[in-house]
């Protein structure tokens, strides 16, 4: 049973390619056309992240990697703790991931829809665990100017 949708089944395929929550997620982050046609060439989950870690950019290598385990987080919280997150958190906890690593500018190029912005509506809104990053947001933001 997957912890992220209705279906009554649950392997690495469709936990990372297949799952509506996790297509969502992809969308979000700008992904899901080279996602999608990883998942088309291949003929398992282990083959499309291989393909994927094999052809994407450094960056786009650092930003799939983030949420692969973003989303195997959100499963675990799910089964474990009973913890319901909304696509968007899933994103940011994969982003600020990215952005608490050497380079900001990693980050600063992500679709900004997702992202924590730090406006007290979006904070309320998805009570969103990552206010610490709009502080850096905005240290990298004032570092451009
Ligand atoms: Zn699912």
């Amino acid at each position: 049973m997957c912890a992220s949708c209705n279906s009554n089944y649950e392997d690495l395929n469709h936990i990372f390619f297949e799952c509506s929550f996790a297509i969502q997620v992809w969308k979000s982050a700008g992904m899901w056309f080279d996602v999608q046609h990883a998942a088309m060439q291949t003929d398992s989950a282990v083959e499309a992240i291989f393909y994927l870690l094999r052809n994407l950019s450094v960056k786009l290598n650092q930003r799939f990697a983030a949420l692969c385990w973003s989303l195997w987080k959100h499963r675990n919280l799910k089964i474990w703790e009973d913890v319901t997150e909304l696509s968007a958190v899933v994103v940011d906890r994969a982003r600020v991931r990215c952005y608490s690593s050497a380079a900001h500018v990693t980050a600063s190029c992500w679709p900004a829809a997702a992202f924590c912005h730090g406006s007290a509506d979006h904070v309320a809104a998805i009570e969103c665990p990552y206010k610490h990053c709009c502080s850096a947001v905005e240290t990298a933001k004032s570092r451009e100017v």
